[in-house]
């Protein structure tokens, strides 16, 4: 398998972003502008509040709808949380885990991500795993050393055939909604170093169907140039995903790859 044959996910990362009414909207605008899009899975991971009304503003279309995170623990005393069984229920198709807000703002830990992964795998949910290095730990030339930790960690005790269900975005926290991209070549390289770990730990047929995303300020204007890497199969896209013509463009984008 190559990057042909994988195929690409375009993922869109609401964050803490739109009222239902809002989330409506921008789901109703979108689905017309992208109906024809057939090579490219479309994702919108949307805050918990707004699940419900994508699911029903997305019925239908080719949008799959996401969350942007679930509790490892199936119930019980998590005031505030929610589990993977109850967006699985809900007909939730994805779920952001280990982004790089939760790591930072949240005190999530490559531990707290693979307990995630392995609850949201349980639940049948297909886990998009966030990892990524920060600015200084580029500066001090670890990248690999932190996402080869980060992979291990994140993936630890997940069965191959689990692995498949998963998809791997590689957003280095440097370029996270601070309009400064990776360039292509920085994204191509850490994916296809994050491939080459996966090959590692469960061999290189394994690895190569596994969907690597970039995501960090990819937006309608540079799309293009990083989904055409070989390693690059999509992206998770934060605040162009909030306008249905700029996500239509990097959805547009990919389908070319
Ligand atoms: C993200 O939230 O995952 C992200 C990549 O954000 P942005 O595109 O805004 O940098």
């Amino acid at each position: 398998m190559n990057k042909a044959t994988r195929k690409a996910i375009i993922a869109g990362n609401w964050k803490m972003n739109k009222t239902r009414p809002e989330a409506k909207a921008l789901l109703t605008e979108l689905a017309p502008m992208v109906a024809d899009v057939k090579s490219v899975e479309i994702v919108a991971c949307v805050p918990f509040t707004n699940l419900e009304t994508a699911l029903a503003a997305t019925e239908g279309t080719n949008i799959k709808i996401g969350a942007e995170n679930c509790h490892f623990e199936k119930s019980g005393a998590f005031t505030g949380e929610i589990s993977a069984d109850m967006l699985a229920e809900m007909g939730v198709e994805y779920v952001v885990l280990g982004h790089s807000e939760r790591r930072q703002y949240f005190a999530e830990t490559d531990e707290t991500v693979n307990k995630r992964t392995k609850a949201a795998l349980e639940a049948g949910l297909k886990p998009i795993v966030c990892v990524g290095e920060l600015l200084w730990e580029r500066e001090c030339n670890i990248t690999e050393e932190v996402i080869a930790r980060q992979i291990k960690l994140d993936f630890f005790g997940i069965s191959a055939d689990d692995l498949k269900k998963c998809v791997i975005a590689y957003e280095p926290v440097w370029a996270i909604g601070t309009g400064k991209t990776a360039t292509a070549d920085q994204a191509e390289e850490v994916c296809a170093f994050i491939r080459d770990t996966l090959a590692k730990l469960y061999g290189a047929d394994v690895a190569e169907t596994i969907t690597i995303q970039y995501g960090g300020s990819m937006n309608a204007a540079n799309a293009a140039e990083l989904v055409s890497k070989k390693n690059v199969d999509g992206g998770l896209i934060g605040g162009a995903s909030l306008k249905a013509a700029d996500f239509t463009t990097i959805i547009k984008a990919a389908e070319v790859g």
